[in-house]
């Protein structure tokens, strides 16, 4: 199996080969084709797996043929771009190491996406600032993410994939009624991906309420 067979843009193939990735992971394999097929998935993946990419890779993609020619920078200045993908991680370390694994994925990608990493514990207006003339991908924590809608530097309502990354644990941190209020901000037709190590109850149950068919994976 190789990457190529996966039907990436040769734009995220360059940059996988870049980052040293031979070949998919069991995960990526199943995960890639899926995710560009706009099925939901819901998987069992542990820090290691590879899963960062299985999703980062087909969500970039989907957003490069959305712009299948490149447009020059200059006729996107000014305009706001529309959130595409809304990564909910709960630590402040996992969203550094998500965006930065989104960033140099897309490093090849004309027009550039913008990716944008935001978490509780720091400044809110360097966010802020980050997040003047919109991004196409957000990393956050749920906490810090409500507060910048509530000032007005992000909105949802064109979110069109979402991610749960490391759903237990935000459970556990926590952040039941944070997501609770993001979900009643996101589309109802949107992709969702959910992932997480374990699932005790409370995981079942937000899996349940959020996924839609979803693709079963174990990794
Ligand atoms: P993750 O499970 O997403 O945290 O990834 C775990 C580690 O595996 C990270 O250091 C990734 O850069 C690396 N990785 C992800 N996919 C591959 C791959 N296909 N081949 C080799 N390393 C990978």
């Amino acid at each position: 199996m190789s990457f190529a067979l996966l039907g990436l843009a040769p734009a995220l193939l360059r940059a996988v080969d870049e980052r040293g990735y031979q070949e998919p992971t069991p995960i990526q394999a199943a995960a890639i084709p899926a995710i560009l097929g706009g099925r939901d998935m819901l998987g069992r993946a542990r820090t290691g797996s590879g899963k960062t990419a299985a999703f980062a890779l087909p969500l970039l993609q989907q957003q490069a043929s959305a712009h299948p020619v490149a447009r020059p920078t200059t006729e996107r200045r000014g305009t706001a771009r529309r959130l595409h993908t809304l990564v909910l991680v709960p630590t402040r370390e996992l969203a550094l190491q998500v965006g930065e694994s989104f960033r140099l994925l897309a490093r090849h990608l004309a027009p550039p996406l913008k990716v944008v990493t935001a978490f509780g514990g720091v400044s809110i207006n360097p966010q802020m600032m980050g997040l003047r003339g919109g991004a196409d991908i957000v990393v956050a924590t749920p906490g810090r993410l409500l507060d910048l809608i509530e000032h007005n530097a992000l909105r949802l309502d064109g979110v069109a994939a979402l991610v749960l990354d490391e759903a237990d644990r935000l459970l556990d941190l926590g952040f039941a009624d944070e997501l609770q209020r993001l979900l009643a901000l996101l589309p109802a037709r949107r992709q969702s991906l959910f992932f997480s190590a374990s699932f005790p109850p409370a995981v079942k149950a937000l899996a349940e309420a959020m996924l839609n068919d979803p693709v079963q994976l174990d990794a």
